[in-house]
């Protein structure tokens, strides 16, 4: 077993770490499996000993060298090993998914400057030291036993994360083991709601998205059992369901988006998931007609709408979304803050401050001093916040998330800068001028259109979308490339949105 300094304590008390508990949990339910995907399982015990032998050749290998270390893949269960051996030889983990194309995996393996990289994928980049699965395995399995392992604690930074960002480059999220532990020791309450003992979780979402967190690390923490869909199953409706049915799956979560795209299906109803007791959703808006579609067809399962962002780790509010919540509201809330987080509304944007506000955005002083910043409570006394961006109101009982002030998006759950498509735009050839407007039904956004003012009649919308595959991931890629000649402008000399949005949309 790992000998670990400053991992102090046990149970769930402010002493403990998210090691600590996870490793509770291996103690009690060593051979009960942790996660299941369509190529492997492990069990506790397994990913326990084998994250150990990583995190012992990692500091090995690596001695003085602290830096976050990138994990490239997908769903393999061997992601979460190599997770749990960072944060045990004491250093951050960033995941990258393979929908992130080679420009961008390079900028965030720049922007970490760690010469290693644990890739459970092919994938190669100059100047460092890529360790293939297949040495990855081989580590895992070569029983290595070192003293003085220091796990990330406290305030160390556990993960980072990248999110899209509006100047065209990625910005790396820092969560920190308190705000990990924070925001985990809520969601198992969260869990609890499920009413059982042992429960299974959906994971839907990359590792490099942090909804993931909410699956992966409150199933760890229960001693639970995850079970990822990997993107080529997601993909496959007969198949995806199919592998539903057969895990007996107790609680979900997605983005609802993904509930959506379940539901077009008649089949997506309880006989197929007959032990599904609790939805959880987080990542964007919740609306009434999902809700109302989803307990008609899973009587058995409550829904949970929670909120926040990656800064805040994962998610800071929640209400289950009842028929009496349904009956109040002509919108589905957000609900209410969890302990240890407080909300704020300022002119007319949602603030949070509290236990799960994460460390900034890595080596970005000015993004980090733009969105974390210090306000005054209602006594006057300085606290530190986040600033989300989210138009919100509290309506005397709960919190209601109404949409955004800047031009950030949520399409299909995936969060969107418009910028970054508009400053990746730009730099294709022959493109001078770029504005990308999001198309919605009403309620959410269903697809996005990029006006194109172009200075040669031979590029075309496929070469532009080709030239952006190389630069964003596919769910960026804007569905539409309209070319126009002039772009509208403002009486302020500003490109005019609302203009291009009336004429074209
Ligand atoms: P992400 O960092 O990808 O989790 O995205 C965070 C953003 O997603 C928030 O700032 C909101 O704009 C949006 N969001 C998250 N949860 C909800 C929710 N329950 N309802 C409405 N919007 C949400």
């Amino acid at each position: 077993m790992l000998k670990q300094k400053n991992m102090r304590g046990g149970g769930t008390d402010m002493s403990t770490s998210v090691l600590k508990i996870i490793e509770n949990v291996v103690k009690n339910n060593g051979e009960k499996k942790a996660v299941k995907a369509s190529f492997g399982e492990l069990t506790y015990s397994q990913l326990w000993k084998q994250s150990d032998n990583l995190a012992a050749w990692l500091s090995l290998r690596l001695k003085d060298n602290k830096k976050p270390i990138m994990v490239y893949g997908h769903k393999s269960p061997q992601m979460i090993v190599c997770f749990l051996a960072c944060v045990k030889s004491g250093r951050a983990y960033c995941p990258v998914d393979i929908s992130m194309p080679k420009d961008r995996i390079e900028e965030i393996a720049i922007a970490l400057d760690n010469e290693l990289i644990l890739a459970l994928e092919p994938l190669t980049i100059e100047n460092h030291e890529i360790v293939s699965a297949s040495a990855i395995e081989l580590i895992c399995s070569t029983e290595r036993e070192i003293a003085d392992l220091n796990p990330v604690s406290g305030d160390d930074v556990y993960y980072i994360i990248f999110t899209s960002g509006s100047t065209g480059r990625p910005k790396g999220v820092e969560i920190t083991e308190n705000n990990l532990r924070n925001f985990v020791e809520w969601s198992m309450n969260l869990a609890g709601k499920t009413g059982l003992e042992h429960i299974t979780f959906m994971n839907q979402a990359p590792f490099s998205f942090d909804l993931s967190v909410m699956d992966l690390y409150t199933s760890l923490a229960t001693g639970g059992t995850l079970v990822c869909l990997e993107k080529s199953l997601q993909s496959d409706m007969g198949a995806m369901f199919e592998t539903m049915k057969k895990s007996d799956i107790n609680c979900w979560v997605s983005t609802p988006s993904f509930a959506e795209m379940c539901l077009s299906d008649y089949n997506f109803k309880q006989d197929l998931m007959p032990e599904l007791r609790l939805f959880l959703f987080c990542g964007e808006k919740l609306t009434k007609d999902t809700v109302i579609k989803l307990s008609q067809r899973f009587p058995k399962a409550k829904i949970v709408n929670t909120y926040g962002p990656t800064e805040s780790t994962v998610a800071v509010t929640a209400i289950e979304v009842d028929e009496k919540v349904l009956s109040n509201n002509e919108n589905v809330p957000i609900g209410k803050p969890k302990d240890g987080t407080r909300l704020f509304i300022r002119d007319g944007e949602i603030l949070i401050s509290g236990n799960t506000v994460g460390k900034g955005y890595y080596k970005n002083i000015e993004k980090t001093s733009e969105a974390f910043v210090e306000i005054e409570d209602e006594e006057g006394t300085k606290i530190r916040a986040y600033k989300t961006g989210d138009k919100g109101y509290f309506d005397g009982e709960n919190y209601f998330c109404t949409g955004r002030k800047d031009f950030q998006v949520k399409l299909h759950g995936y969060r969107i800068e418009l910028g970054d498509i508009e400053e990746n735009l730009i730099i294709c050839p022959d493109v001078e001028q770029a504005v990308v407007l999001p198309k919605t039904d009403g309620e959410k956004i269903k697809s996005l259109t990029a006006f194109v003012k172009r200075s040669n009649e031979g590029i075309t919308a496929k070469l532009i979308k080709t030239a952006l595959k190389e630069k964003l991931p596919v769910y960026m890629i804007p569905k539409n490339i309209k070319f126009i000649e002039n772009m509208p402008i403002t009486a302020n000399g500003k490109i005019d949105r609302k203009k291009l949005e009336a004429e074209f949309i």
